[in-house]
């Protein structure tokens, strides 16, 4: 039983991490990486600081955790120094928690129950997660699981993001033949080419997937389906097929000056700065010497904040038309324990830049040879009406981070004839089958642009669907259903 008294002993303690003139000269992750003795002994104490309150929402799919994370259970392994336990715990729910424990915003944590009247209180889940996962691999407790049995039956999977890889390592397991198709040169979808490796190695992606192949996954990369191999020949090649290709199709902006050059997605950004540290030489778009402006508030224009800034910006900027969210949660707007509408500060933040709320571009402003040299900005009230005068920043670079419309379009979505939503997404039934037999859809391109957790979420579940069509009844757990809600258990 966990200890009830421990968070009235031990106050809630932050991941420790590097300091901002150190790590805005590298690349590698800001969080710092205690010695084990350490690390071991922090996260005792702060796992300890999860009393099993008995109604634990920080694992609800409903307003925690999409993955249903057994939380207040590995929690209490921790405290207990049962570590490897605590991992087995972990990986019931959650096939990549060292992903999770770096980069996920934690809906966990403010639905946890000390974040009642003060949402900076809760435990540290995140924090846990990450050091429990990391030392299971330090302490070889993470090992191939490959299937007792095969059922000779075959599923490709088309995209190697979250999604796409849960799906492949749930359907492997549990015995089909499973082979990832990858456009990209490497795997990981937007873990590899789209997130930071500031806020996650890479290499993390490289030793999970060597796991994967020794339980038998295959994998394709560069292997872009549609075109080659066609969407005809990999159906008829597999028993099913999984759709998990994200959804990348970039919102625009309509201003004048649009067409100038040195304006650009930010995923074109984010993917050279990514391949560049990869080591596949320089990005074509660069930020060194420049003054930055991004023009969206959410993490992709923070990833690119830092990157900017890694980059040796001269100055950076960022936009954002909606209000500044306040700093405390409004009890009546967000009540515990719906994830708070509060101004969020990533570390991306701690390192400098300028943040603007309320704020639109009127035009962008170029010079005789067409590069953007300025921007035209407005107040603007929530519905991006302008209340205010214009004015004008410096801009060398401009970067537009302001969300996603759908899946791209291409031709596997066309030659499948996939019915889509509204959002520009692929839908799908209550097994996560799309309008054509046999092939099922998860992650973003089911659900629009979200978050890793979700993606790993929506692998799970797809994986069972895909299995009960295969086999007519699956054991596969699966955390949700395609409508965002829990599922009864197998
Ligand atoms: C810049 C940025 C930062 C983010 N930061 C965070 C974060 O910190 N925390 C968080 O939780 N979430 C974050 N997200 C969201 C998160 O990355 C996504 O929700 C998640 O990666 C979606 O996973 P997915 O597998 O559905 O798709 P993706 O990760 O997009 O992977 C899809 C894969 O399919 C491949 N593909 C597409 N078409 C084809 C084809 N025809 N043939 C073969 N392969 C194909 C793509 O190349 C890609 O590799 C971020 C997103 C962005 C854009």
């Amino acid at each position: 039983m966990a200890d009830p008294r421990g968070f009235l002993r031990l106050p809630r303690v932050e991941p420790p991490q590097r300091p901002v003139a150190d790590r805005v000269g590298d690349w590698d992750e800001v969080r710092r990486a205690l010695p084990p003795p350490e690390r071991n002994r922090l996260i005792r104490d702060q796992a300890t600081r999860c009393m099993d309150c008995g109604l634990p929402f920080c694992h609800s799919t409903a307003v925690g955790c999409p993955l249903g994370n057994l939380i207040p259970e590995w929690n209490d392994l921790v405290r207990r120094d049962l570590w490897a336990l605590a991992s087995d715990r972990l990986h019931a729910t959650n096939n990549f928690p060292e992903f999770t424990g770096r980069i996920c915003p934690a809906p966990c944590e403010s639905a946890c129950v000390l974040a009642l009247d003060d949402p900076a209180a809760a435990v540290t889940i995140e924090q846990i997660e990450q050091a429990v996962a990391d030392r299971a691999f330090a302490d070889g407790n993470v090992r191939p699981r490959p299937p007792a049995t095969r059922t000779g039956r075959s599923v490709a999977v088309v995209g190697s993001g979250p999604a796409g890889l849960a799906a492949a390592q749930q359907l492997t397991r549990t015995g089909h033949a499973v082979t990832v198709f990858e456009r990209d040169d490497r795997l990981g979808g937007l873990l590899r080419y789209g997130i930071p490796a500031f806020k996650m190695d890479k290499a993390l992606i490289d030793r999970r997937t060597d796991q994967m192949r020794s339980e038998g996954t295959e994998f394709r990369t560069s292997c872009d389906v549609g075109t080659a191999p066609a969407a005809a020949q990999l159906r008829a090649a597999f028993d099913a097929v999984i759709v998990a290709v994200g959804a990348r199709q970039a919102r625009e902006i309509d201003v004048p000056g649009r067409d100038l050059t040195g304006i650009h997605p930010a995923m074109d950004y984010l993917v050279g700065a990514n391949h560049e540290c990869e080591g596949d030489g320089p990005a074509r778009i660069r930020a060194q010497g420049k003054h930055v402006v991004i023009i969206g508030g959410g993490d992709t224009g923070t990833d690119c904040l830092g990157t900017a800034h890694r980059q040796g910006a001269t100055s950076v900027t960022q936009l954002d038309y909606r209000p500044r969210p306040p700093d405390r949660r409004d009890d009546d707007k967000t009540p515990w324990p719906v994830r708070p509408w509060v101004l969020r500060t990533s570390p991306a933040h701690a390192e400098g830049g300028l943040r603007r709320f309320h704020v639109a571009v009127q035009r962008f402003v170029g010079d005789t040879v067409g590069e953007v040299t300025a921007l035209v900005l407005a107040e603007v009230d929530p519905h991006r009406v302008r209340v205010g005068p214009e004015f004008e920043i410096p801009c060398e670079l401009a970067l537009l981070a302001i969300g996603f419309d759908g899946v791209a379009p291409g031709p596997l979505l066309d030659d499948y004839r996939l019915a889509r939503t509204p959002r520009g997404t692929v839908d799908c039934d209550h097994r996560w089958q799309t309008s054509t037999p046999g092939v099922f859809v998860c992650g973003d391109a089911h659900r629009g642009a979200s978050l890793v957790v979700w993606a790993i979420a929506e692998g799970r579940a797809a994986a069972r669907g895909v299995d009960e069509y295969l086999m007519g009844i699956s054991r596969l757990p699966a955390p949700v259903g395609p409508d965002s809600r829990p599922l009864a258990p197998p």
